[in-house]
């Protein structure tokens, strides 16, 4: 059975600073890590200005940097073969490609808004897996935002934060060519450990809420099915333009802004109704959820969990198989709740358990994909986590 450990922060930060000296011959003048996160609930939700609930994993990227005396820019990672060198004005839209765009374009980023970035070497190395919805994006940005911020000698606070939060979505929209709401960037460079970070995708509030599974004798399991049944439309930019059209339909900028919901529903034409009834409940469940954490009812949160992924198998149409098998196996074994999380059609889900059933439900889960002939999903244990931070 696969399970990926995020290992010992300190630990990482050494190996990425060894592998630094070995590529460059001298120290690098920092070390500084991004997690990756999993959202606990809010799905489809961001681009509707609704409530989201993600919180940051214990897997994370770091980064290495040291400032070069010239105008190149080097980025090395222990994830790819390929390297990246080029010039600090030519990092923007179409001038860079493959995995270093979400590093190099946050450079850009930061050029663009008015910083004066200097030349540099960067190597990152990480634990967040690619492509599992966990966002290993926004945490090889993230990292790299607060390497660049060093190299620039930019002291980090909140604002900052903030500044590094647009930087890493323009970056990846950008530059990437991968369109991005800004929860993974924001979760990335604000998250806070023993808790989870209530966001509000209408004005970009954020609320922490303390969140502590461990306390309560529960762990949250997740579990990367390796499955991926995204088509080139992925399925979301066609949920998107649902919504979209749904809103212009009622009148709205944002579904968030629905007053009466049950007229709304009522007046929308029977394709999209569906739709937007998962978006109205779920944007609900997230704060009946905030509720029961705050209250300390895992019991309720967990059904509220599963409560989210049928609404998202049923109603927004965006699970699958393995993923529906997961929460299934989880339920069937002592899981207070489970459900799809990120965009879906593949993908990563979460299951609360309590620990002492922790192993029996991955171990059943890895059965039943064994049996299913499907890929062996890989499975992580997540305490929420901190956000991007200096190591060294
Ligand atoms: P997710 O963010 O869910 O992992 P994405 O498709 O948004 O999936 O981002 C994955 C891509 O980000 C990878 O294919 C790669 O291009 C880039 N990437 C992420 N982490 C790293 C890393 N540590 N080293 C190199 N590239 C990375
Ligand atoms: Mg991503």
């Amino acid at each position: 059975m696969q399970t990926l450990d995020a290992g010992d922060p300190a630990a990482h930060a050494r190996a990425v600073a060894a592998r630094f000296r070995d590529v460059h011959g001298r120290h690098p003048d920092g070390v500084y890590a991004a997690p990756g996160r999993v959202n606990l609930i809010g799905e489809h939700v961001d681009y509707n200005g609704g409530l989201c609930l993600p919180m940051a994993l214990p897997h994370a990227t770091y980064a290495a940097v040291a400032r070069r005396d010239d105008d190149r820019v080097t980025v090395r990672s222990g994830q790819q073969a390929e390297g990246f060198d080029g010039r600090l004005d030519a990092l923007g839209p179409g001038r860079a490609e493959g995995w270093a765009t979400y590093a190099v374009g946050v450079l850009w980023a930061l050029r663009e808004a008015g910083w004066d970035v200097p030349g540099m070497d960067l190597v990152v190395d990480g634990t967040v897996p690619l492509g599992a919805g966990l966002s290993s994006s926004a945490a090889l940005e993230c990292s790299v935002a607060l390497a660049v911020a060093a190299a620039a000698g930019v002291d980090v606070d909140a604002a900052v934060r903030a500044e590094l939060v647009r930087a890493c979505m323009r970056a990846e929209s950008e530059v990437a060519g991968a369109p991005t709401g800004g929860l993974d960037q924001t979760v990335s460079l604000f998250a806070e450990e023993a808790h989870a970070l209530l966001l509000d995708c209408r004005d970009w509030s954020t609320r922490q809420v303390g969140w502590d599974p461990a306390a309560a004798g529960l762990d949250l399991l997740v579990v990367d099915t390796r499955a991926s049944h995204t088509l080139t439309d992925g399925g979301y930019g066609s949920r998107r333009r649902d919504c979209e059209r749904a809103a212009r339909q009622l009148g709205v900028e944002l579904l968030r802004d629905v007053d009466d919901q049950q007229a709304a529903l009522a007046a929308l034409d029977d394709d999209v109704r569906p739709r937007v009834r998962h978006v109205f409940t779920e944007i609900d469940r997230v704060r009946t959820s905030v509720d029961e954490l705050e209250r300390g009812d895992f019991e309720a949160l967990g059904r509220t969990f599963t409560a989210s992924h049928v609404s998202l198998r049923d109603d927004y149409e965006v699970s699958c198989v393995e993923l529906d098998a997961v929460v299934d196996v989880a339920l069937d074994h002592g899981g207070l709740g489970a459900r799809m999380t990120g965009g879906g059609f593949g993908g990563s889900a979460i299951a609360l358990v309590p620990t002492e059933v922790a192993a029996g439900v991955r171990e059943a889960v890895a059965a039943e994909f064994d049996r299913k002939g499907w890929t062996p999903p890989a499975f992580l244990t997540a305490p929420p986590s901190a956000g991007a931070r200096q190591l060294a």
